[in-house]
């Protein structure tokens, strides 16, 4: 069967599900799409302490509540991959399906895809990723209370984490490739209290061990006196940089050339009318829940304002 919408918003992160609180309380039918758990990498995220006047929830707080007030002003939020977007350049009738086959058609779409972790390009990721290998120590972290475990990358990603897990590891280590970590410094001073943190700078990790189907080692290397280690963990969590989630787009005309989806900044919206992008999928410096609110914001009055001026 086919559903009619008038404004379809694809992912349910922050961006997409403050698109959704802003269209559908300005009296859109929305509907919005998200092919795992509403909220995003807000459920990635132990702790957020720097929210505007909800400091220190817990990330799925945010989602709960940020679903909850889209979903109030009568949000309709769809389960499922979206595999393609077609007809863009009609106003009524632009199309979405999902890998169920299942259609759905609008008006004005929102694309708030936000990023997905990059793999790590080492010997052993695949085959134990899932069995000891994972991207996310707030999902996967509790399997490894009083276990060792590493955790690759030196951004806020990967410290921000390690805090989390230093309430239940044993030891955490930080396998930093440079000689500093590029983090906030709030988080930086936390983790130097904490004996349970061991912050490697300046090595390579080379391979992933493990044996009977789980992880049991991680070979590093300093890169300062190419001597390599073998570390006795159990889990290893990689925190390596993020890749735009943008493989329903055929259109490769929206995408600058890290494949981030371009927008005119005061609207939002991206080369084709009725098109419009937010959060993390768009090209920016600063990736933060604030700013995929406030791009989600002005894409969604931009699509009300589209909407209202169609002549159809
Ligand atoms: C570990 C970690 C800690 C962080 N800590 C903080 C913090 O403390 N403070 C802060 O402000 N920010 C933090 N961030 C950043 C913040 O979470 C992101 O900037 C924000 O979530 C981006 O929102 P978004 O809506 O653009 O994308 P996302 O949150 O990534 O949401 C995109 C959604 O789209 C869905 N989706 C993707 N493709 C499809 C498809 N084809 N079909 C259907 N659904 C799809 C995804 O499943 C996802 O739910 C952190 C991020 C991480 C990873």
């Amino acid at each position: 069967m086919e559903e009619k919408y008038d404004l379809l918003i694809i992912g349910a992160g922050p961006a997409g599900l403050t698109a959704g609180i802003y269209a559908s309380r300005a009296g859109l039918k929305v509907a919005i799409f998200e092919k795992s758990a509403p909220g995003g990498k807000m459920n990635n995220t132990h702790k957020i302490d720097n929210y505007p006047g909800m400091e220190g929830k817990a990330g799925w707080e945010y989602s709960h509540s940020f679903l909850e007030q889209a979903q109030n002003f009568g949000s309709k939020l769809i389960g499922g991959e979206v595999v393609s977007i077609d007809n863009l350049k009609s106003s009524n009738e632009k199309t979405i399906e999902l890998s169920n086959e299942k259609k759905y058609f609008g008006k004005a779409i929102i694309i708030a895809t936000g990023l997905k972790p990059k793999k790590l390009e080492v010997p052993g990721y695949d085959e134990y990723f899932g069995k000891g290998v994972s991207t996310c120590v707030v999902c996967d972290g509790a399997f490894y209370r009083n276990k060792n475990i590493a955790i690759i990358g030196g951004g806020n990603s990967a410290t921000e984490e390690s805090l989390f897990a230093a309430k239940f590891v044993n030891k955490a280590y930080i396998i930093n490739y440079f000689s500093e970590f590029k983090a906030e410094k709030a988080t930086l001073d936390k983790l130097a209290t904490l004996d349970k943190i061991v912050p490697m700078h300046n090595y390579e990790t080379l391979e992933i061990l493990g044996e009977n189907g789980k992880v049991n080692g991680l070979v590093v290397k300093n890169r300062i006196t190419n001597k390599e280690e073998t570390l006795d963990v159990q889990g290893v969590f990689t925190y390596v940089g993020w890749n735009p989630e943008i493989q329903f787009l055929k259109n490769n005309k929206l995408l600058d050339k890290n494949k981030m989806i371009t927008i005119d900044l005061s609207t939002g919206e991206t080369k084709i009318p009725g098109v419009f992008a937010a959060g993390d999928i768009t090209p920016k410096k600063f990736r933060q829940v604030t700013v995929a609110a406030s791009e989600g914001t002005v894409a969604a009055l931009s699509a009300v304002n589209y909407i209202n001026n169609l002549k159809i």
